[in-house]
């Protein structure tokens, strides 16, 4: 199949599962996770409407950004080293991945000397899963605390990457979680804190984290297919 069709088959699925738990299908934003996907296909993905591209490498989204129409949305949605913030606060729309204070310190430095306002989301590792990065849960609601001291950081709300299962419904669990800390978070009522995002859900869980109240979900073998390249 190609992506068009791809993207007509999750999009349908987006509104199912919306339909089924009475939300509205503007309530979710798609994005389509380009890493190691050549620029054709995203220029491919983008004709067929996706202005939201989520990138896991500096130095690729960087490359992307460059060679891609301005009015793409970029995501970093993955591990980010404090040495690379520089390359990115002011290219990406919102950076998925921050789970440390030094983290967020940086960004606030590089976003500081640019007069920009950086919008991020904290990744916890709900799972508890070791080979994960994200701050334990029970310390998510203290580090959003500190980051919102930022004044060029701006907290949009919470990610997390669920474990990869053959049954979506066992990561059920983990969105419940996450949406449970996203609620805490918001009755604290903390000042420069913007509690609206919840991304969660990927290719294999993406529905259900709908039903749990993902805002946005990050799919890519769902559009792009398989990122592993056959031995011909
Ligand atoms: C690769 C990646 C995705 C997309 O995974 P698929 O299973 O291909 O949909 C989503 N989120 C993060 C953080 C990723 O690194």
């Amino acid at each position: 199949m190609g992506i068009k069709e791809n993207l007509d088959m999750v999009r349908k699925n987006i509104e199912t599962a919306c339909a089924a738990c009475g939300r509205g299908t503007d309530e979710v934003k798609l994005i389509a996770v380009s890493k190691t996907k050549p620029l054709p296909l995203l220029e491919e993905a983008y004709a067929n409407g996706c202005r939201d591209f989520g990138e896991n490498k500096v130095q690729e989204l960087v490359d992307k950004y460059e060679a891609m129409p301005k009015d793409i949305r970029w995501h970093m949605i993955g591990h980010l080293q404090r040495n690379k913030v520089k390359y990115i606060v002011d290219k990406v729309f919102l950076i998925h991945s921050v789970d440390s204070l030094r983290l967020a310190q940086e960004i606030e430095k590089e976003a500081a000397k640019r007069g920009v306002c950086v919008n991020i989301l904290v990744e916890v590792n709900v799972a508890e899963e070791e080979s994960k990065f994200g701050t334990a849960s029970d310390e998510a609601v203290s580090l959003v605390e500190e980051i919102a001291k930022l004044p060029h950081v701006r907290v949009r709300g919470l990610m997390t990457i669920a474990p990869y299962v053959k049954d979506a419904e066992e990561n059920r669990r983990y969105f419940a979680k996450l949406k449970q800390i996203y609620v805490d978070i918001i009755h604290k009522n903390i000042d420069n804190v913007f509690m609206e995002e919840l991304s969660m859900g990927m290719t294999g869980d993406y529905e259900v984290a709908i039903t749990e109240g993902a805002t946005y979900i990050r799919v890519g073998t769902g559009i792009f297919g398989e990122r592993e390249y056959a031995v011909i």
